[in-house]
């Protein structure tokens, strides 16, 4: 079956099937009055001028067009909330007295460990598709909010059941989120290394394994026995570094040949330059910072270092509860300072490539999963430009309608 997308005002893709790095980020591809033609859930073609004839068509409108977003970096599922700690927050209390006075991480644990599966399963689906509806089509979700075998393993289990019914959907193991009440940390490594890793590969619950590697949390040394571990039982490593201070977290992703390293808001040069040395992509959290009032990081300096730059909600009760990827895209522009068409880059095909996707998914080329979003702007800058309202007029899987506005 043959469908024709016509009327695209501005169709906007990122090119290749791989991360893209240095200058080159910024080259998009650009078409005006331009058609695409999907076979049987994959692009065929696109092109400007008279679309070709297929067996059904779809008006966009003259709007813009993009692949579908892919979120490479969230906590979908979680139990409970942490609106009670806005209050707190506003104080000017920090995290810590937050923490002494029972909220932080260690309270989503224990939320997330009283809820059942499916109570997990039916909350995480909601904001699964929220975040369809706001031109997410492909997204990498977190385990972390258990510390214990079991619990991980309930919420890996429920990534499992997201992917089934979704499909594009990566599984990352994260029992290195924090160490467990009461716990010896080097015990909980151990643990982590010799019980958790093995149970959890047996029964093939997660793509990826990573950890936080940052002041007060997994140092650099315990941060790289948990990946290689991983490792070592098919898992594809990743990171959280850098988020609150430089401890190595940029070294140890580039000795593990971690396929990404995420937060990055205080990495230095010597970061940078460990990053590209080891081919692994930069993920950027911009509406992290902008919730926690930090540091944005420097995306320019990444880019210009050749490092390939991905960008990510990050979506989690605690630090930024916001699930929508183009505020994100806008506030990475503004304080990143990289153009829409780097920012659609790192959206798109670069936050493919941070979660193994980038052959099928990320850009409008012939041969890639026909993922796309019709957009209510005219064109990228104004999808930037118009940010705090959901633009996404209509999303599309395999070319068919998934969700959007009437
Ligand atoms: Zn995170």
């Amino acid at each position: 079956m043959k469908r024709i997308f016509t009327n695209i005002g501005e169709l906007a893709t990122a090119t290749g099937s791989v991360a893209v790095a240095g200058r080159a980020q910024g080259t998009l591809r650009t078409l005006h009055g331009a058609w695409l033609l999907e076979e049987d859930g994959v692009i065929a073609a696109t092109g400007e001028g008279t679309p070709p004839e297929a067996d059904a068509s779809v008006d966009c409108g003259g709007k813009l067009v993009t692949a579908g977003l892919v979120d490479c970096h969230t906590h979908l599922v979680f139990g409970g909330w942490r609106e009670h700690e806005l209050a707190m927050k506003l104080q000017g209390r920090s995290y810590l007295e937050i923490l002494a006075a029972g909220g932080g991480i260690l309270s989503t644990v224990r939320e997330t460990r009283k809820a059942s599966e499916d109570a997990l399963f039916e909350k995480a689906r909601g904001l699964y598709l929220e975040m369809l509806a706001h031109g997410t089509t492909a997204v990498e979700i977190k385990s972390g909010y258990g510390l214990d075998l079991e619990t991980e393993k309930k919420q890996l289990r429920v990534v499992r059941r997201l992917k089934e019914a979704f499909g594009g959907v990566a599984a990352t193991f994260l029992g290195a989120h924090a160490f467990p009440e009461g716990m010896d940390h080097d015990a909980y490594v151990e643990q982590l290394c010799t019980e958790m890793i093995p149970a959890i590969a047996e029964e093939g619950l997660a793509d990826f394994c990573d950890a936080f590697c940052d002041e007060g949390v997994f140092t650099a040394e315990q941060s790289e026995r948990v990946l290689n571990a991983g490792k070592r039982f098919g898992m594809i490593p990743k990171l959280h570094a850098d988020e609150i201070r430089e401890i190595g977290g940029t070294q140890v992703a580039a000795r593990v040949g971690a396929i990404s390293c995420d937060h990055l808001s205080e990495t230095g040069a010597e970061g940078r330059k460990a990053l590209r040395d080891g081919g692994v992509i930069a993920v950027m959290l911009p509406a992290t910072s902008f919730y926690l009032k930090k540091p944005y990081g420097d995306f320019r300096a990444m880019i210009d270092a050749g490092v390939p730059v991905a960008v990510a909600t990050d979506m989690n009760p605690g630090s930024t509860p916001n699930l929508s990827l183009p505020f994100a895209m806008t506030a990475g522009c503004l304080y990143g300072q990289l153009t829409p068409e780097e920012i659609l880059t790192a959206a798109t095909l670069n936050g493919a490539a941070a979660i193994g996707m980038a052959d099928t998914r990320g850009t409008l080329e012939p041969g890639k999963q026909a993922d796309l979003v019709v957009w209510d702007a005219d064109n990228l800058d104004q999808l930037i430009y118009r940010y705090g309202t959901n633009r996404a007029a209509a999303v599309f899987k395999k070319g068919v309608r998934v969700t959007g506005k009437e």
